[in-house]
C-alpha cells in the first residue's frame, strides 16, 4: 500500500464479492463438500458433514414454512450454543425469514421489548440455560400458552407472537418441539424452498440483533445476506480458511462473532464449525481444541485470559491450532503475545468491527508482521473504506486520533422501526458513525484508541450506562444515577453506579442489585454501587462521568492495560 497522506482507506481488492444468497451459498459449498465435516457439537454428540447439515436445515427450513410463516417475518432464537442454532440459521435464510437474536442473558423486561420491538411471529427456545429457566419465563410473559394450540398464541403482552418452537426433549403446553418441525412440511412447502431460492435478493434483510442501545432501549441492527455472507467469507479469507480448518466456536452463536466470524466464516470455506460447549468454560475449550484437532480457535480477550490462566493449561496438546480472531474488545498487547508463544496460534489475528458494519471492518492479516499483529487491529478489510473524522467531520492526517467511519457492503440496512436511530447513526454519504476513536498509520495500520460513545465492555458484551441508568431509576429510592465503567483486569471493564437517594432514604448495596436480578441481565448488574450526595459536574452543570471513573479507579486501586 502507498504511503497515505490522511486518514482514508480502502479495502481494494481484486477478490469480488458474493453476489447470492446465504440460501444459495450454502447449497453451491455442500454440493462441493459434501463428505467433509460441517458441524461438531461437543455437548450435543453432534457430527455431521455437510451433507448431513444441508438435509436438516433443509427439512427445518420446510417445517417452519408450514407454520405459514411468509418471507420477511422475524423468527426469534433464545438459546445458548448448540446444532439447533446453527440449523435456524440457515433454514430462517433459506425459507426468507428474519433471524432475531436474542441474547440468551436476557432477562423478562429484555425479551418482551427485543420481540414486540421487531414483531417476532415465531420463537425458537431453549428450555433454560444457566439459572435462567426460559419457559418459566415465557409462561410468565404469556400465562396464555397453557390453554393455547401450536401455533395459535394470542398473548396480550406479546401481540405479534404465534408460534413457540422448543428445543430439546420436552414437551410444553402451547409449544410446538423443534424435532418435530421437519414432519409438518409437505412437497408443498418442500418446493416452496426451491421457488424462494430463485426468488429471494442478496439485500432481503436476513438477520436482526440487539445492541445495547444510547437511548436507554437495545436497537435492532438490521442486517441482509450480501451483508454477513460477504463479511464472513472476507474474514475467513484473511485467517487462510480452508476446507481442511476446524475452528474452535466457544464465543456466543447470538453475536456476530459467532455466527459471522464463526460460522459463516466456516461455511463459505467448507471448514468445520466446532461448539465446544453451550457456552464459554475455558476447560472444554482446551479439551476441545486438543480430542478434536482444532487449527482455529475464537475468542474476546476475556476468554483467552481465562484459558491461558486455566492451573491444567499445561496439560493440553494445543500444537494444531495455526490461527483464529481476538476481538469484540480492546485486545491487551500481553495477551496476544502469550496467545502466539503458548497456544501456537502464531497466525492469530485481531478483529475490529461493530454488529452494525456485520461486523468486521479492520482485521490483521496472516502476513502481517507479528509486532504488528500483537499491537494494531490490521488494514482495513476487503471492499470497505473507513475514514478518521476530526469534531468538524474532516479527514485527519495520518496518526491523528478521530472517530472511525465505515462505508461500504457491510454496512447495516438500519435499526429496526427506527429511522431516526438509523439517521443520526449512518449518513447521508452512507457512513457508519461507529462512535470509536481511532488512528490510521501512514502504512493503513489502525489502532483503536477510546470511545467517544459512552460505551462500557464487560467481558465482550457491550453495555450503553443509559440503559442501566433508566433502570435503576425505577427504583422507588433512587433520586438519580450515573452509571460508569472501570478498568478490570479480568472482565476488561465492570460497571460501577453512583446513586443519589431520595430525600430521607437510606439503601444497602445488595437491595439495588436484588432489584435488577431476574429483570435485566446479570452482565448488566452494577458490580460496584456507590451512595453520593452529589456527583462531579462541570461549571455548566454537565456531570463528568471520566471523574467518576477516576475516582474509583483510585479508591479501587484498579490497574488500566496497555491494549491493540
Ligand atoms: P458489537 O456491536 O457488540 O460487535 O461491539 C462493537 C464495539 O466493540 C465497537 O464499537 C468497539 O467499541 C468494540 N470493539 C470491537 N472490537 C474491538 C477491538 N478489536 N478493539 C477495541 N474495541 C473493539
Amino acid at each position: 500500500m502507498a504511503t497515505l497522506t490522511q486518514s482514508y482507506v480502502h479495502g481494494a481488492s481484486a477478490r469480488p464479492l458474493i453476489g447470492s444468497t446465504i440460501g444459495v451459498h450454502f447449497d453451491s459449498i455442500a454440493a462441493r463438500w459434501p463428505e467433509r465435516e460441517a458441524l461438531v457439537v461437543r455437548h450435543q454428540g453432534v457430527r455431521w458433514t455437510y451433507a448431513e447439515l444441508q438435509r436438516e436445515v433443509d427439512a427445518f427450513a420446510a417445517g417452519l414454512l408450514a407454520l405459514e410463516l411468509e418471507p420477511g417475518d422475524r423468527v426469534g432464537i433464545w438459546s445458548p450454543n448448540n446444532s439447533e442454532w446453527v440449523v435456524t440459521q440457515f433454514a430462517t435464510a433459506k425459507a426468507g425469514l428474519v433471524l432475531v437474536n436474542i441474547n440468551p442473558a436476557y432477562r423478562l423486561a429484555e425479551v418482551e421489548y427485543a420481540l414486540n420491538k421487531v414483531g417476532c411471529r415465531a420463537l425458537i427456545t431453549a428450555a433454560r440455560f444457566k439459572t435462567s429457566h426460559y419457559v418459566e419465563m415465557l409462561r410468565n410473559l404469556a400465562p396464555e400458552l397453557d390453554a393455547a394450540a401450536p401455533g395459535e398464541l394470542r398473548a396480550a403482552r406479546l401481540p405479534d407472537l404465534r408460534a413457540i418452537v422448543l428445543i430439546g426433549d420436552g414437551c410444553e403446553p402451547g409449544m410446538y418441539r423443534f424435532a418435530d418441525v421437519p414432519s409438518l412440511a409437505t412437497d408443498t412447502h418442500r418446493d416452496r424452498l426451491a421457488v424462494l431460492a430463485a426468488q429471494l435478493q442478496f439485500d432481503d434483510p436476513v438477520n436482526i440483533q440487539f445492541t445495547s442501545g444510547t437511548t436507554g432501549f437495545p436497537k435492532g441492527a438490521t442486517l441482509t445476506h450480501h451483508n454477513i455472507l460477504n463479511n464472513g467469507f472476507f474474514v475467513g479469507e484473511a485467517m487462510n480458511l480452508t476446507e481442511s480448518d476446524r475452528l474452535c466456536i466457544p464465543v456466543p452463536l447470538y453475536h456476530c462473532f459467532g455466527m459471522v466470524l464463526g460460522n459463516l466464516a466456516c461455511v463459505t470455506h467448507g471448514s468445520a464449525m466446532i461448539y465446544p460447549d453451550e457456552a464459554f468454560e475455558p476447560r472444554k475449550v482446551l479439551e476441545t481444541v486438543e480430542a478434536e484437532r482444532c487449527t482455529a480457535l475464537h475468542g474476546v480477550p476475556t476468554m483467552f485470559i481465562a484459558e491461558l490462566d486455566h492451573p491444567d493449561f499445561r496439560r493440553f496438546d494445543l500444537r494444531t491450532l495455526r490461527t483464529g480472531i481476538m476481538a469484540g474488545a480492546p485486545c491487551p498487547i500481553e495477551v496476544m503475545r502469550r496467545v502466539v508463544t503458548e497456544m501456537h496460534m502464531d497466525q492469530v489475528t485481531i478483529a475490529y468491527g461493530m454488529t452494525e458494519t456485520s461486523p468486521v471492518s479492520f482485521q490483521s492479516s496472516v502476513d502481517d508482521p507479528l509486532e504488528r499483529r500483537v499491537s494494531s487491529v490490521g488494514r482495513v478489510q476487503p471492499h470497505i473504506e473507513v475514514k478518521i473524522v476530526d469534531a468538524d467531520g474532516r479527514i485527519v492526517p495520518p496518526g491523528v486520533r478521530g472517530e472511525l467511519l465505515t462505508r461500504g457492503y457491510s454496512v447495516m440496512r438500519g435499526y429496526w422501526g427506527d429511522p431516526e436511530l438509523t439517521a443520526e447513526s449512518v449518513d447521508d454519504a452512507g457512513w457508519m458513525h461507529t462512535g470509536d476513536l481511532a488512528t490510521i498509520d501512514a502504512e493503513g495500520y489502525c489502532n483503536i484508541v477510546g470511545r467517544s460513545k459512552d460505551m462500557v465492555i464487560r467481558g465482550g458484551e457491550n453495555v450503553y450506562p443509559r440503559e442501566i441508568e433508566e433502570f435503576l431509576y425505577r427504583h422507588p429510592k433512587v433520586q438519580d444515577v450515573q452509571v460508569v465503567g472501570v478498568p478490570d483486569l479480568k472482565y476488561g471493564e465492570e460497571l460501577c453506579a453512583w446513586i443519589r437517594l431520595r430525600d430521607g432514604q437510606s439503601a444497602l448495596v445488595d437491595e439495588i442489585r436484588e432489584f435488577c436480578r431476574g429483570q435485566i441481565a446479570h452482565y448488566k448488574i452494577p458490580r460496584y454501587v456507590k451512595f453520593v450526595d452529589e456527583f462531579p459536574m462541570t461549571v455548566t452543570g454537565k456531570i463528568q462521568k471520566f471523574v467518576i471513573r477516576e475516582k474509583m479507579v483510585e479508591e479501587l486501586q484498579l490497574q488500566v492495560v496497555q491494549t491493540a
